[in-house]
């Protein structure tokens, strides 16, 4: 069956709904989305609670061209989410300092999103397989059969992370088709594997510890956690989004002076400030024999030096089907953050993670894809700044 529209948006999402949400005349609008239901990843985010935005909008913490980023947020910043939900009835509550959780569910944000897009129609459980374009619009398609045409189309596929979630590469593939050039995309946000040298870590599965990571100029104290497949917790989840390739520094004592330590008559592995299981383990790796730390030779005070700066290389990443994001995808020098319209073909719209911007934990990738979203929306309305 063919069917006719003004507008499609490809992907109910965070950013697509937030599309159709903020459209004057959502009636011409169609949401295509492939999973039966809107907001899959809004609904099992932070743990169920979503973690919408934070209080903190820092472009530091994104990956991507900062001059876009920036011109974005300076329309549709955090105060702006935050009043945009709370206005639809979503109770938010600080935590850690500046996450913006949902405080009685990540389902009052997909339920919000839903009501105030409710003028659109949305197409549950149609998969877009195909796209061409065709006179001055734009033709989709799903196996099976079914065609939409519409005369501007909104990409809010997404990124490649969770495929169980409904995730494909149907927007990056749009982009190229079209001559846009993708930047690699690659799992982000994402826990690391390990080199058959660091095959110890995996004895201390299910202790987390609180660690620095440095990445080149970047640094990241936060929790590690030692996994059956490697290591993870929310200091390598930040540091895999700048990671590529090679070797990272790990401080497992941070703030903490060894030299303290010298002269003490009790064993080492209760003095270190370590579960003694990890301890224990790093002493045996770094050839240490747990004694007294009195008892120690100058060399090994040096080997122990290591603990504050233990440099590895992470053979990999635990993949798509654990990544929160993927990093890379539509590269953003073609599109126009006025309107987050393509500068190669008119009428055609990219917003949110399939874009080649992606953010730290914290709640700064929702913001990149409802501020985006909103941007859009207003060109969309027929509104532009200035
Ligand atoms: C487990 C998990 C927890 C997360 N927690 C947080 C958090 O607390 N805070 C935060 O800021 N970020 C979080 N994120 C990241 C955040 O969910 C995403 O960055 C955000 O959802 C991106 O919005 P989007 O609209 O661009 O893409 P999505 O929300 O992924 O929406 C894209 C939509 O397009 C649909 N789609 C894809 N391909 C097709 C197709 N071919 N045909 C039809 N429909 C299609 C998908 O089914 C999906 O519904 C989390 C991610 C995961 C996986």
């Amino acid at each position: 069956m063919k069917e006719f529209w003004e507008t499609a948006i490809l992907g109910a999402g965070a950013s697509g709904m937030m599309v159709a949400a903020l459209l004057r005349e959502q009636e011409g609008t169609v949401l295509l989305e492939g999973n039966p239901r809107p907001g899959a990843k809004i609904a099992v985010s932070g743990g169920g609670r979503c973690n919408l935005c934070n209080l903190h909008l820092d472009l530091p913490c994104y990956r991507g061209d900062s001059g876009f980023v920036r011109e974005v947020f300076a329309r549709y910043d955090q105060k702006w989410l935050r009043e945009w939900f709370e206005r639809r009835g979503v109770a938010t509550r600080v935590e850690k300092g500046s996450q913006l959780f949902c405080h009685d569910g990540a389902s009052a944000a997909v339920d919000a999103l839903r009501r105030a897009s409710q003028k659109s129609v949305l197409h549950a459980g149609w998969r877009v397989e195909s796209f061409r374009r065709e006179g001055e619009g734009f033709v989709l398609s799903r196996q099976g059969g079914g065609t939409v045409h519409c005369r501007r189309l909104v990409v809010a596929s997404g990124g490649l992370s969770f495929p169980k979630l409904g995730a494909s590469d149907i927007g990056l593939r749009i982009a190229e088709s079209v001559g846009h050039r993708i930047v690699r995309p690659a799992p982000a946000l994402v826990g690391w594997t390990l080199q058959p040298s660091q095959a110890f870590f995996k004895s201390l599965s299910g202790v987390a510890i609180e660690v620095k990571i440095r990445i080149g100029k970047r640094l990241w104290q936060d929790r590690l956690l030692f996994a059956h497949r490697g290591i993870s917790g929310p200091a390598v989840l930040n540091a895999s989004l700048w990671w590529e390739r090679g070797e990272v520094e790990v401080d497992f004592l941070p703030d903490f002076d060894l030299q303290t330590l010298r002269g003490s008559r009790k064993q080492l592995s209760t003095l270190l400030p370590l579960p003694r299981r990890v301890a224990k383990a790093f002493l045996a790796d770094l050839g240490i024999d747990d004694r007294p730390a009195a008892q120690l030779r100058s060399d090994e005070w040096k080997t122990l030096e290591k603990l504050r700066g233990y440099r590895f290389a992470p053979a990999g990443t635990f993949g798509y089907s654990k990544a929160e994001v993927t990093r890379g995808g539509v590269a953003t020098e073609e599109i126009d953050p006025e309107t987050m319209e393509s500068r190669l073909v008119p009428g055609l719209y990219f917003t949110g993670e399939v874009l080649d911007v992606t953010g730290e934990l914290g709640g700064y990738n929702f913001q990149w894809a409802f501020s985006s979203a909103a941007v859009c929306a207003d060109a969309l309305n027929g509104k532009y700044p200035g």
